[in-house]
């Protein structure tokens, strides 16, 4: 990996391939001209990984700087299980890293701890890379809970890999999302970021013995406040949700100008 990723969830947009293909075609050419700058992983709605994938294969395919993701996948990875796509499917068509745990799927899917572990191991037993979503929503911070909660969730959602997982070789990237800052515009102190990320870090080494992760930052990220967070050694990156596909992708690609400057 490079020294620091942006992430782009599109979450449920846009609406249309056509629209899908003009942003990713905007992100690519931007970072197959500079070759520089962060890893970016764009991580688009499951109809569109596909044909986005073509694209980066045929039009793209000596940048090894840009890869494709996917929001979410089930737990098994073949089996009749109406409506779900596996880890296995997304392998096979091209996509290396997974959100796990996103917060809207927390709530809105009533994803549990217990759902995210067996999703998390499943996405690295087929050899992916794993972006595990944690976060306090804004009454357990005001309590300051945020730091308990954040452990708590580390622990149940990491805790298939304690056992006979050789950890030290597995590649997971862990983003840190307080609810409070998803979508609101509202974003978190990058001190009070770093401060987590110290507190995770510490988790990731000391309790699970992880040596190979990245820690990212989530929450109302734009082309106006990334860089305070991209300053940040204990900052690997960002994961961008609706500034990733703001003003048609142009937001994005200011977001990817600043990063340039910034590395
Ligand atoms: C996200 O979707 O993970 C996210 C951080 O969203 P937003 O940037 O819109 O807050």
């Amino acid at each position: 990996m490079k020294n620091k990723i942006i992430i782009a969830n599109w979450k449920m947009a846009p609406n249309s391939f056509k629209e899908a293909r003009v942003f990713f075609r905007a992100a690519a050419n931007y970072a197959k001209k500079t070759q520089k700058g962060a890893e970016i992983i764009v991580a688009p709605p499951f109809v569109y990984l596909e044909p986005l994938s073509k694209i980066l294969n045929s039009e793209f395919y000596i940048l090894n700087s840009f890869k494709l993701g996917a929001q979410d996948c089930f737990w098994e990875q073949q089996g009749a299980y109406t409506g779900e796509i596996s880890p296995l499917m997304l392998k096979n068509l091209g996509c290396e890293y997974v959100i796990v745990g996103h917060s809207e799927r927390r709530k809105y899917y009533n994803e549990t701890d217990e759902i995210i572990a067996k999703k998390l191991k499943a996405v690295l037993d087929i050899g992916l890379t794993p972006i595990l979503c944690v976060g306090e929503n804004l009454s357990e911070r005001k309590k300051g809970r945020h730091f308990n909660v954040v452990k708590k969730q580390l622990e149940k959602n990491l805790k298939y890999l304690t056992m006979n997982y050789g950890l030290e070789k597995a590649a997971l990237i862990v983003a840190y999302e307080p609810i409070w800052a998803i979508g609101t515009g509202i974003f978190c102190n990058p001190k009070d970021a770093v401060e987590m990320h110290r507190f995770i870090k510490n988790i990731l080494n000391l309790k699970f013995k992880i040596k190979n992760f990245k820690l990212l930052y989530g929450g109302s990220v734009d082309s106006k406040n990334i860089d305070g967070f991209l300053r940040q050694p204990e900052i690997d990156g960002v994961l961008v949700g609706g500034a990733s596909i703001k003003e048609g992708g142009k937001d994005f690609i200011k977001i990817l100008k600043i990063a340039d400057k910034l590395l």
